[in-house]
């Protein structure tokens, strides 16, 4: 049977796309090409807000446009929130090869041949048990749990094996990897196993690229950086000099509402520790605007903070109401053309910052993993640098998929 599957949300979701592709395939299903008709269709659903629920919804009654007689399997974070189980599809009631599939517990995704991306997701942790008051996640994904170490280790030499230059560690909440196994152990623990301890690299030394690959954290929350994670992913260089570290808030009563763990001051005394360690790694930060209750003043300081924090680009979010989270019980008080005319004014300092941070970069030597693609528009080589930066650059088709070390040139930055 021919299948194809439709993907939302976050680099976690990636993962069990990949891993529900592996499946159909070992069981001797194949993709269907864009002009061949799909007998299934899988869409993995993400409903972190409200918007996603409705691109979601929209995507599921196109497939059954497109593909008439397909049998579709909605899945993934839309389908295992409760209530929407039992909520039809608009248009589609009484359609019986429509079915909800709850995402299966434990599904750590298994390196497979062969290589698509020269970045692939390795999942290790799935689920969280933080319950921020405006997060639905733990209510879709369930508690935190971790791929056990071994299976780590094991996925990685493979994927090295295979050829592939840069790994992405990628999981709910990451920065709870290992307190659930037995033995318990944590993200630092796991990334010694995964690489030697970090040796200084004399000033101005490039990285031997040839011979290593390298592993690319996704967001791990502020409170779990330990003075000892941040020596040791600043200091080893198989580790990006990329971290994503939610900020939620620049004011520490909104952080208190949404039940973060952590204050401002602590938030700015970790990124500026972080950059004295590794002053050309970036750093990424969530923001939600127009959370329940937050004032045109909270949002002033939040602007503030971020301006001064030495923070290089930002994802900015409206603060979406999400059923079942302790904040759907708070009276959404800010109206959504405030919420987005918030939003615009930090995408606009996030601009700012980022252009500030390539033009710091240029002239400096990058090490960019080049895509196993060329880019579409231009056709030529497409890649991302360690410390984050698009880049186009021209070369043979013998570099797809590789890590190369090159002088980065404005021009050569892909905005
Ligand atoms: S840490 Fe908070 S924001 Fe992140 S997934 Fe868990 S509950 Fe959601």
């Amino acid at each position: 049977m021919k299948y194809l599957i439709e993907t939302f949300g976050c680099r976690t979701n990636q993962a069990d796309s990949d891993a529900i592709a592996s499946k159909l395939l070992s069981k001797g299903h194949s993709p269907a090409c864009k002009e061949e008709t799909a007998d299934i269709c899988v869409i993995n659903t993400c409903t972190v807000t409200a918007k996603a629920d409705t691109q979601c919804r929209n995507m599921i009654r196109k497939l059954r446009r497109d593909y008439p007689k397909a049998k579709i399997v909605v899945t993934g974070c839309f389908a295992a929130v409760a209530e929407n189980q039992s909520k039809k599809i608009a248009g589609m009631e009484n359609d019986e090869n429509l079915v909800f599939e709850r995402r299966p517990e434990t599904n750590f995704s298994f390196f497979t041949a062969p290589v698509t991306r020269a970045r692939p997701n390795l999942k290790i942790q799935d689920g969280c048990d933080r319950f921020c008051a405006y997060c639905i996640v733990p209510y879709a994904r369930g508690r935190s749990r971790s791929m056990p170490v071994k299976d780590v280790l094991e996925q990685l030499d493979l994927m090295h094996k295979a050829g592939i230059a840069e790994i992405v560690l990628t999981g709910i909440h990451l920065g709870g990897y290992g307190l659930d196994l037995k033995p318990e152990t944590t993200l630092l623990g796991l990334l010694k196993k995964i690489t030697p301890s970090p040796s200084p690299l004399p000033r101005g030394e490039k990285v031997d690229t040839d011979h290593c690959f390298r592993i690319r954290l996704s967001s791990i929350d502020p409170d779990e950086w330990s003075d000892e994670l941040i020596d040791f992913a600043a200091r080893n260089k198989m580790i990006a000099r990329h971290f994503h570290i939610p900020l939620q808030s620049g004011d520490d009563e909104i952080l208190q509402k949404m039940g973060r763990r952590y204050t401002t001051e602590r938030y700015f005394r970790l990124l500026s520790d972080i950059k004295s360690k590794a002053p050309d790694c970036a750093i990424g930060a969530d923001v939600i605007v127009g959370f329940p209750g937050e004032t045109r003043e909270h949002f002033e300081r939040t602007r503030q903070f971020i301006e001064k924090t030495p923070i290089d680009y930002l994802h900015v979010f409206p603060y979406s109401r999400r059923s079942q989270t302790a904040s759907a019980k708070l009276e959404d008080t800010v109206s959504k053309a405030e919420k987005h005319r918030r939003a615009s004014v930090l995408r606009a300092i996030s601009a700012k910052k980022r252009a500030e941070f390539y033009k710091k970069m240029a002239g400096k030597k990058i090490d960019v993993v080049i895509e196993v693609n060329r880019d579409k528009k231009t056709g030529r080589l497409k890649g991302i640098s360690g410390n984050y930066i698009p880049v186009l650059l021209d070369g043979d088709d013998g570099l797809l998929g590789r890590m190369v070390n090159v002088t980065l040139a404005e021009e050569n930055i892909c905005i």
